[in-house]
This record gives structure tokens, C-alpha cells and sequence, in this order.
């Protein structure tokens, strides 16, 4: 799930232009839950990624939930990281009730 180039994209998501100080309390909390509660399953993982990719928010370059068109969408999350965390919520399903995004 994390591997070199994985983590290169993190670092240029994190350290991007549009980063502001509420995205990385949000990446501080995300890394705190992962510690707390630990690793999805591979599973959920691919099926979070699976989801993600189908979804008309997803940033197919960045792999962030942030459409570049429409940057007021989206928790700008980079998602192969976010799905790791077990207790991750989709941002879509978390604002919409009808949104189809991940709820596992
Ligand atoms: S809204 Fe949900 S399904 Fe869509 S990219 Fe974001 S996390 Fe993935």
C-alpha cells in the first residue's frame, strides 16, 4: 500500500499550491486515526480505490478527492493514502446523502 513512488505523489500533494492549514490539520488527524485505530484491509482498500476512481471528484493525476476544476468540492485528500486508514470517511457520502461514494 506504501511504496516509494506513493509517497513521492503524497509529497507533492501535501506541499502543493492550493494546501492550506486546514488540510494538514486534516492530514494530522487522518495520521492520528491511523495510529489510534489502525490499517483497512487490503480489500476495503481496493475497493475504497475502486470507488474513488469511478467518482466524478476523483483527480485522476493528483489521486487526490478534488476535482482541479472545482476546488471548493472534494476533502483534497490523496486517496491511496486516506483509504489505508480504517476508520476514513468518503466525503462524498459524508455531504450527500444520495452520493455514491465509499462506506466502508
Ligand atoms: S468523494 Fe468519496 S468516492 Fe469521491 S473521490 Fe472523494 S473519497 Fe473518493
Amino acid at each position: 500500500m506504501i511504496s516509494k513512488k506513493r509517497f513521492t505523489q503524497w509529497i507533492k500533494v501535501a506541499f502543493g499550491k492550493n494546501v492550506t492549514l486546514s488540510d494538514w490539520v486534516r492530514i494530522f488527524r487522518a495520521s492520528l486515526r491511523l495510529l489510534l485505530y489502525g490499517r483497512a484491509s487490503r480489500a476495503v482498500w481496493r475497493h475504497r480505490l475502486k470507488t474513488c476512481i469511478g467518482c466524478p471528484l476523483y483527480d485522476v493525476t493528483l489521486k487526490v478527492c478534488r476535482p482541479p476544476e472545482r476546488p471548493t468540492l472534494g476533502c483534497g485528500c490523496y486517496i491511496p493514502y486516506l483509504a489505508i486508514v480504517r476508520t476514513a470517511k468518503c466525503w462524498g457520502t459524508q455531504n450527500y446523502e444520495s452520493f455514491r461514494g465509499w462506506k466502508i
